[in-house]
C-alpha cells in the first residue's frame, strides 16, 4: 500500500458522517467522502443544464442561490463556473478553485452544520434527475495501457509475438471520435462496415457478426497546456478533473480487417459510452498504490518517470462488467458478472500517459477525454472484453439462461460499474454505465 497520508484532508476521514442519512449507508456509492460531479436537470423539465455533486440520493444544485452565503470566496467563484451546462471552464480554473468546492460542500453537507434548513432547497433527488455529457468534448484520445489486454488480444492475432516491440517503452493510444459519445443510457446501435471473413477473399459490406464492449475509465482533462509546452510527469496532476466509467465499443470483424497499418477507425468510431458522474482526482487520492514494473522489463525513458509516480502512481479503481440479455431480462434473471478489474494492473500509469501525450508539445485543453484503455487483470475473470473471455469467440460464455455469448446480441445490455475501497477508508462509487445493443438499421 502507498503511503498517501501527506496526501489526505479531513473530507477524507472515514468518521465523517452526513446529515443526509442514505449518505451514510455502507452501500451507498455517493458518501460524504465521494463529491462527483454531474451535469442535470429535473428529468422532463425545460430547465438549464446545470453542475451537481451527489450526496446519499440527492444532487446538491450547483446553482442553487441557498449555497452562496454559505461557501467561500473561491468556491463561490467555483459554483459560478460549474453551474453551467458544460463544465470546461470549471474544469479550466484548475485543482484549487475545485478542491475548495470539495471542502466546502464537504463541511456543508456534514452531520454537524447547524443551518442545514437553509440550504435543502438545493437537493434534488438523483431519480428525479436526467444528465447531459459533462463538458464540450474537443478531443477524445485512448489508450492501451494493460499489458494483460494487450498480450490476450495480441496472441489471437499474432501468436508468436503478442507484445508488439514498443509496447514497454510508450502507452500506445490513437485519436478518438468525440461526436459518437453517448452518455449511459443511450441505445447502440449494431454498426455496419467493411467485413472480410478467413475463407472469402473479397470483403463485404454487413451489419457487425462480432460487437464487443471495453470496461474503461475516462479521465475528464483539467488546465490544459498551450501548444508546444509539454507537460512533465512531476505536473500531471495539476492538469487532471476526474474520473468516469467508459465503455469503448468495438466491432471486431470489421477492427480485424481495417486496423493495419493506422490502427482502429470505424471499429470504434459509431459509438462510446460514459457514466454521467465523475470522480475527482481529490477524493480518489486514499486508493493509491506504488506502481512498478515486472521484473526484467526496460525502465521508463526519464521523460516518462517520477519518483512519485513509483510510490502512489496507480490507482485501485475496481471494474466490473454485466452482462443481461433480452430473454434474461424477460425471465426476471438479474445480469450477471464476466469480468472484475482494477486499473493498479495498468503496465502504465495515467501520469506516463500524459506526460507521453504531451511530450511532442500537443495541447490538451479542459473537457477533453483520454480512455484509460481496457482494464483487464491477469486472472482469467480479469478479462475485461469479449475478445479476451471468448478467446475470440471460440470459448462463448454460457449464462444463466442457458444462452451463451461469443460476441453481443440485439437487445443485450452491457453494465459497467467502478467502484473504489480500502481498509480505513469510504468506499466510493462511480455509479455504472449501461447500453442496450438495438438491431443494424
Ligand atoms: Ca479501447
Amino acid at each position: 500500500m502507498a503511503d498517501v497520508s501527506g496526501r489526505l484532508n479531513e473530507t477524507h476521514d472515514l468518521n465523517g458522517r452526513s446529515w443526509i442519512d442514505a449518505a451514510n449507508k455502507p452501500d451507498c456509492p455517493f458518501p460524504i467522502q465521494n463529491l462527483p460531479i454531474a451535469v442535470f436537470r429535473r428529468s422532463g423539465s425545460s430547465e438549464p443544464f446545470r453542475g451537481g455533486i451527489a450526496i446519499g440520493e440527492f444532487i446538491v444544485d450547483l446553482a442553487a442561490p441557498c449555497l452562496l452565503p454559505h461557501l467561500g470566496e473561491t468556491a463561490r467563484s467555483a459554483v459560478s463556473l460549474a453551474s453551467s451546462p458544460c463544465l470546461n471552464a470549471f474544469m479550466a480554473a484548475g485543482r484549487a478553485v475545485q478542491r475548495s468546492l470539495r471542502s466546502d460542500l464537504s463541511r456543508i453537507l456534514r452531520h454537524d452544520f447547524h443551518e442545514r434548513k437553509n440550504v435543502t432547497e438545493a437537493l434534488v433527488a438523483i431519480d428525479q434527475a436526467e444528465f447531459k455529457i459533462p463538458s464540450q468534448i474537443g478531443n477524445f484520445s485512448d489508450f492501451y495501457c494493460s499489458i494483460h489486454h494487450a498480450a490476450n488480444v495480441g496472441k489471437q492475432f499474432r501468436p508468436d509475438n503478442p507484445v508488439l516491440p514498443n509496447y514497454r517503452w510508450l502507452p500506445v493510444g490513437y485519436q478518438g471520435r468525440t461526436s459518437s459519445i453517448l452518455l449511459s443510457g443511450h441505445a447502440i446501435g449494431r454498426p455496419k462496415g467493411q467485413i472480410r471473413d478467413a475463407d472469402s477473399s473479397d470483403p463485404i459490406y454487413a451489419a457487425c457478426r462480432r460487437l464487443d464492449y471495453e470496461a474503461e475509465l475516462g479521465i475528464f482533462i483539467g488546465a490544459g497546456n498551450a501548444l508546444g509546452n509539454p507537460i512533465a510527469i512531476e505536473e500531471v496532476e495539476d492538469h487532471l478533473f476526474g474520473v468516469c466509467i467508459l465503455n469503448d465499443w468495438s466491432a471486431r470483424d470489421i477492427q480485424s480487417w481495417e486496423y493495419q497499418p493506422l490502427g482502429p477507425f470505424l471499429a470504434k468510431s459509431f459509438a462510446t459510452s460514459i457514466s454521467p458522474w465523475i470522480v475527482s482526482f481529490d477524493a480518489l487520492e486514499p486508493y493509491r498504490l506504488p506502481h512498478r514494473r515486472p521484473a526484467g522489463d526496460p525502465a521508463p525513458l526519464p521523460h516518462l518517470a517520477s519518483k512519485q509516480d513509483e510510490v502512489c502512481g496507480a490507482i485501485d479503481i475496481r471494474i466490473s462488467v454485466h452482462l443481461q440479455t433480452a430473454a434474461m431480462q424477460a425471465h426476471d434473471l438479474a445480469p450477471v458478472r464476466l469480468s472484475s478489474s482494477t486499473y493498479a494492473d495498468s503496465y502504465w500509469t495515467l501520469a506516463q500517459v500524459i506526460a507521453h501525450h504531451t511530450s511532442n508539445g500537443c495541447n490538451l485543453q479542459a473537457g477533453d477525454l483520454i480512455g484509460s484503455g481496457t482494464i483487464s487483470g491477469p486472472a482469467p475473470d480479469a478479462r475485461a472484453c469479449l475478445l479476451e473471455l471468448t478467446e475470440g469467440g471460440r470459448s462463448p460464455v454460457t449464462l444463466p439462461s442457458g444462452e451463451t455469448r461469443a460476441f453481443l446480441q440485439d437487445g443485450d445490455t452491457v453494465i459497467l460499474s467502478a467502484w473504489c475501497e480500502r481498509e480505513g477508508f469510504a468506499r466510493i462509487g462511480f455509479g455504472e454505465c449501461r447500453a442496450t445493443v438495438q438491431a443494424a438499421e
